[in-house]
């Protein structure tokens, strides 16, 4: 059972699933509508632009958009879900999710600027993009992060775990994990397909 879907930016790594996720929701024999999606403007004129040629397209029936930017909270049954603008190029959030006192923050794509840390401020479990390895700078792309820059930006801002996300297929993990854990100064997760953790 989905209650939302949470999107981060436009790109095609990013939304281009919620198309599939319309599919499945949409064409089967009890169909589900208005199932709440909160993303950046952007996203939902892209999806809407992918299926303007179908006349019939039930795209906004079965996924009820509502757009979010820096500084909005939504609640999503009984978690507050807060947004920050990163550092990336597209308009794209982070988000903090709190329950119960515990607190998951997720960086979405971005570079080292900005304030959008702040939504992992002591998070039990900071989810952080690495797009590069080796030191800070090396990559000629500055709106990601290199896993050392995500261990450092999580002891900076309190993080207790932090999880690296986002690494490219070509890379090896290990030493990404590695290179995070030298400036967060202990153990680094990694995010998998299908994994769940307890916050
Ligand atoms: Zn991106
Ligand atoms: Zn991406």
């Amino acid at each position: 059972m989905v209650d939302a879907i949470v999107v981060s930016h436009q790109h095609p790594d990013h939304c281009l699933d919620l198309l599939m996720a319309f599919h499945a929701f949409c064409f089967r024999p009890e169909p589900r509508y208005g199932v709440p999606v909160y993303c950046p403007q952007s996203v939902i004129d892209r999806l809407l632009a992918f299926v303007e040629a179908d006349d019939d397209s039930e795209l906004e029936t079965t996924l009820d958009f509502r757009p979010v930017d820096d500084g909005d909270l939504v609640e999503i049954g009984d978690i507050e879900v807060t947004f920050a603008r990163t550092d990336h190029s597209v308009p794209t959030v982070a988000s903090r999710w709190e329950a119960s006192g515990r607190v998951l923050a997720y960086s979405a794509d971005t570079g080292p600027e900005g304030d959008w840390m702040r939504l992992a401020a002591g998070a039990d479990l900071f989810v952080c993009e690495a797009s590069y390895q080796g030191p800070p700078g090396e990559s000629d792309y500055p709106h990601h992060l290199t896993a050392m820059q995500a261990g450092a930006i999580a002891r900076q801002v309190g993080a207790k775990n932090l999880m690296l996300t986002h690494i490219p297929p070509y890379l090896d993990v290990g030493r990404s994990v590695a290179e995070a854990e030298t400036t967060f100064d202990r153990q680094v997760e990694l995010a998998v397909p299908g994994i769940t953790r307890k916050i």
